[in-house]
């Protein structure tokens, strides 16, 4: 069924008794060409790529909870292209070219809003730090401009410019960033891939992977044994569990991350904002909650709840970029699982048994990743051959130190990253 002005207008004069299920549910087959394992943003993109670029539609995804139940449907929904380095910038300039038609080619409402974001500086360091990074931006065909302080005054009015410790210097703003409705992302692709044929497999985990003579032939489930030619493993915070099925060892720890939502307020941001000396950063959604987040949590951890320390050290810093917040009351707070790669960026590759690939290490950034991230895979999946914007994500850099893409600059820590 094709969404439309007409189709809801039509709807509602008769009921709303015509809405059909978005995708359908169907019980697994005995075997698959491609599983995908991890109905989560990357999982379902990956599907709908191969179906509607590829032709593959003998594809199910197996996932061991709901559709979007992960962290697709916790993040804080910070889509850009504002990184620095080769490997990173084309890839995420990709991904940003794919989100601008996304709402056309999956005919969903997915709230795509290019509202612009601003990572604060502080100091004359972190300007330098910037101004190389928006050329870097800029180099690579997107968009970057370095802004002095009063520009921001005009732009964001109530930001403590003269804070005793890190008064604000100016900001970098990328115009073509900013926010995406996360849930409707994993639906849209979830209606897509369905609608191709790809089957949507839900409360269904992935128990064990099949090897026999160093190839895959197949996975265990909680609903039984299904076969495949290849296997896709796209479970974001639980990449190092399900690899381990396989016998692998990834570069991969599991880090909480949090998010917290005010109650709706009138619109009074309207782009996205990065504290430059604070683990902070807000937006606020069309509902007008204001939403924001911070830094890990300190320790690994699979709980996908977080700690009130961290909670403390986020609000601190959001009241001292922004003392208007103490006004607002806190509504909600959650975590997700984040798969932090050693040197902050992701994994896109084969792994050593034939037919098993990877897809991981998106740390806190794979929502904006999502479109960029299922095309490239599902390229891979199909055609053995890595695509021309996701060639550096090998694997193999962890172990051959070749290759590292540390975006952050702060080594091999992965909570650092
Ligand atoms: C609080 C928070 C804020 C964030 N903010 C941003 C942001 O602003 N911008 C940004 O770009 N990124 C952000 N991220 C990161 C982003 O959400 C993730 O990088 C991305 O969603 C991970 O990919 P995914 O959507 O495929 O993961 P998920 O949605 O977690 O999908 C993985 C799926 O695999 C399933 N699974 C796991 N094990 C098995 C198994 N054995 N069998 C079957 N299924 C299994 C899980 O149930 C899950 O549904 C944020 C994350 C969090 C938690």
């Amino acid at each position: 069924m094709r969404y439309s002005a007409l189709e809801i207008l039509k709807q509602g004069l008769t009921g709303n008794k015509g809405w059909r299920p978005a995708w359908r549910s169907p019980e697994p087959k005995s075997a698959y060409d491609i599983i995908i394992i991890g109905g989560g943003g990357h999982g379902l993109a990956t599907a709908y790529y191969l179906a509607a670029k590829h032709g593959l539609t003998n594809i199910a995804v197996l996932e061991k909870g709901y559709l979007g139940g992960g962290n697709i449907g916790r993040n804080t929904t910070i889509v850009r292209a504002n990184y620095g380095l080769p490997g990173n910038s084309e890839f995420y300039s990709h991904s940003l070219k794919l989100w601008e038609g996304l709402e056309d080619e999956l005919n969903y409402n997915v709230m795509h809003s290019q509202r612009g974001i601003i990572n604060l500086f502080h100091s004359d360091g972190q300007r330098d730090a910037y101004a190389r990074r928006g050329n870097a931006i800029i180099n690579q065909g997107d968009d970057a401009i370095l802004l002095d302080t009063d520009q921001l005054r005009d732009m964001l009015p109530y930001l403590d410019y003269d804070q005793t410790r890190f008064p604000i210097y100016g900001g970098l703003y990328h115009p073509r960033g900013g926010t995406a409705r996360h849930d409707a992302v994993a639906w849209g692709y979830a209606r897509g891939a369905d609608k191709r044929g790809v089957d949507l497999i839900q409360n269904c985990e992935v128990t064990g992977i099949d090897v026999e003579n160093g190839k895959v032939t197949g996975v265990q489930t909680t609903r039984g044994a299904i076969k495949a030619r290849k296997v896709g493993v796209v479970v974001a915070g639980r990449s190092s569990q399900v690899a381990a099925m396989a016998g692998m060892r990834l570069p991969i720890e599991s880090h909480v991350l949090q998010a917290f939502v005010t109650e709706g307020l009138k619109p009074c941001i309207d782009t996205v904002i990065t504290y430059g000396m604070g683990h902070f950063y807000i937006s606020q959604s069309d509902k007008g909650g204001l939403v924001f987040g911070g830094d890990l949590d300190f320790y690994p951890s699979y709980a996908q709840r977080g700690n009130l320390p961290m909670a403390e050290h986020v609000i601190e810093a959001g009241m001292t970029l922004m003392p208007m917040i103490g006004k607002a009351r806190l509504l909600r707070s959650w975590g997700g699982i984040m798969d932090m790669s050693a040197d902050g960026s992701p994994i896109i590759d084969r792994t050593h048994i034939e037919g098993l690939y990877l897809n991981c290490g998106w740390c806190y950034g794979g929502f904006k990743a999502v479109p960029g991230s299922g095309d490239v895979f599902a390229h891979l999946l199909a055609t053995d051959t890595y695509h021309e914007n996701a060639t550096r994500y090998r694997l193999d850099r962890f172990s051959t130190g070749h290759g590292l893409m540390d975006e952050e600059a702060t080594g091999s820590q992965h909570n650092l990253h």
